[in-house]
Order: C-alpha cells, then sequence, then structure tokens
C-alpha cells in the first residue's frame, strides 16, 4: 500500500482540498465525487485517499480497505439514487485506459435504459 501522497496526482490534490471537486461522499479512508466529464446521467469516482497508483499494486495486505472501497462505492451508488443498478468499472494501466494514475472506481448509473458499454 502507497500511503504518500503524490504531489503530481490529480486526485491527492482533490483529497487535500487544494483543487475542488463535488463530494458526495467522505470517511477516513473513501472520497467519492463527480467526475468532471460525465459519461452517464450519474458518473461519480470512488477513490482511497491514500495514493496507490491502480490496482496492478494491489497485494494481500490491501484487501481490508479495497473491500471497504467497494463497500463505500454501493452506498454512494444508492444514495445517488441508483436503485436499479449501476456499473463499477476500475480501469488499470495503458492497456485498460487509465489515465489518472490513482486507483478509482467509476461508477455510473442514473437514466431508465440500461447503460451503454464504455
Ligand atoms: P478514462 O479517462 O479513460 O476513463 P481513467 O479511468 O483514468 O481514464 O479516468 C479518469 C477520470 O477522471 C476521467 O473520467 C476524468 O473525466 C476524471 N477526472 C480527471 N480530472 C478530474 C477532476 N479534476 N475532477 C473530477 N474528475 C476528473
Amino acid at each position: 500500500m502507497t500511503t504518500q501522497a503524490d504531489p503530481n496526482c490529480v486526485f491527492c490534490k482533490i483529497v487535500a482540498g487544494e483543487i475542488p471537486a463535488k463530494k458526495v461522499y467522505e470517511d477516513d479512508e473513501v472520497l467519492a465525487f463527480h467526475d468532471i466529464r460525465p459519461v452517464a446521467p450519474v458518473h461519480l469516482l470512488v477513490i482511497p485517499k491514500h495514493h496507490i497508483p491502480s490496482t496492478k499494486e494491489l497485494t494481500d495486505d490491501d484487501a481490508g480497505w479495497m473491500g471497504r472501497l467497494m463497500v463505500a462505492a454501493t452506498k454512494v451508488a444508492l444514495a445517488a439514487g441508483c436503485a436499479d443498478g449501476w456499473r463499477t468499472i476500475i480501469n488499470t494501466g495503458r492497456i485498460g485506459r487509465q489515465e489518472v494514475m490513482h486507483l478509482h472506481v467509476h461508477l455510473l448509473g442514473g437514466g431508465n435504459e440500461p447503460l451503454p458499454i464504455m
């Protein structure tokens, strides 16, 4: 688990309050906020507050907080009104189309039709 904030990381800056975000949930370990370029009626990002670049760096030691991150994502989805379902997407690395190298869960939902594949 990487714990040092990365001074060049945009999501670490959001955690630190150095750049603004529309926050919807926060606890000791997790922050959730609106994606700046939404691709669905609800598009939120759920992130660990500590810096870890991607799921590629996960080890057995990370199972606890990573599990709590996913539970937080469910709370966030339900609080956002996505009772009929949502998509959770985690991109990893270049091949996985990850652009921001701070592990994050995309939470997509809203509307009345099943969401497109993205
Ligand atoms: P991709 O852009 O291929 O989905 P990622 O999985 O790395 O790559 O997603 C990064 C997400 O972070 C993008 O959806 C982008 O719109 C979002 N994003 C980037 N900067 C900010 C920001 N300052 N505030 C909120 N969302 C941001």
